[in-house]
C-alpha cells in the first residue's frame, strides 16, 4: 500500500482530514515517522509555508508526504491576518487572544466578509504539486459554539446561520476549505496512481 505523510503536529487537522481519507492509501503522522520537531513556518506566503514543511520531510525523512498552510483573509482588514493568522494576537498562538483581537479589530464595522484560504503541497517523487481550498464567510460579532478549533465560533460559512464550532466535524467538512483542498488532493492521487 503506498504510504503518504501528513506533515502536521496539529492533531485537529488530522482528526478532520482522517474522515476524508481513502483506503488505498496509508496515511502517517509525523509522529509515526520519529519527526518532533517544530518545522518553521517563515515563508510570505501559505504555498512558501506549505512548502516548507513538505520539503523538511521529503528531505530530512525521505517520505512522500503532503503539507497544508491555512490562514484567514478579512477584506475589511485588507486581508489581514493572512498569513500570520495563527500568530495574529502574538506568538503564543493562542486562539482565545486571537479572536478576542479580530472582534475587536472588527467593532463596528460593517462589511464582516472573511474567508479561509489554505494550500496544500504535495511531494511525490521529488515533485511539488498544490491545491487550493477556499471557504467564504463570515465573521460573527460574537463567539458561539464550541467544537472545532481555532477561529472556528467566529466563523460562519456562506449559506449558514451556524459557526463552524457550532457543526460537527462531519458537517464542517462540507463547507471547509482544508476539505475542498483535500478533494482536489485525492482527485490527483487517484489519477496518478
Ligand atoms: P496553520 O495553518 O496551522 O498555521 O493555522 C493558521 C491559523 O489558522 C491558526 O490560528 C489556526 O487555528 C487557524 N485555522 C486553520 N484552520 C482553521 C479552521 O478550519 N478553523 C478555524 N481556524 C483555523
Amino acid at each position: 500500500m503506498n504510504q503518504l505523510v501528513f506533515a502536521t503536529n496539529n492533531a485537529n487537522k488530522v482528526r478532520e482530514i482522517r474522515a476524508q481519507l481513502e483506503d488505498s492509501y496509508q496515511f502517517l503522522s509525523l509522529a509515526d515517522i520519529g519527526c518532533h520537531e517544530d518545522i518553521p513556518e517563515t515563508a510570505p506566503t501559505f504555498e512558501g509555508n506549505a512548502r516548507l514543511k513538505s520539503r523538511h520531510v521529503y528531505e530530512g525523512y525521505g517520505h512522500d508526504c503532503f503539507s497544508e498552510d491555512t490562514g484567514l483573509e478579512v477584506r475589511a482588514l485588507d486581508w489581514a491576518p493572512g498569513v500570520i493568522t495563527a500568530r495574529y494576537a502574538g506568538p503564543k498562538r493562542s486562539a482565545e487572544d486571537n479572536m478576542t483581537k479580530l472582534l475587536n479589530a472588527l467593532d463596528g464595522q460593517k462589511d464582516r466578509y472573511a474567508r479561509f484560504h489554505t494550500v496544500i503541497c504535495l511531494i511525490l517523487g521529488g515533485q511539488e504539486h498544490y491545491f487550493t481550498g477556499i471557504c467564504p464567510g463570515s465573521i460573527t460579532l460574537e463567539r458561539a459554539g464550541d467544537g472545532g478549533f481555532g477561529y472556528d465560533p467566529i466563523f460562519i460559512p456562506e449559506g449558514e446561520t451556524r459557526t463552524f464550532a457550532q457543526m460537527s466535524d462531519k458537517e464542517k467538512l462540507t463547507f471547509s476549505h482544508r476539505a475542498k483542498a483535500m478533494t482536489k488532493l485525492i482527485e490527483f492521487l487517484r489519477e496518478n496512481q
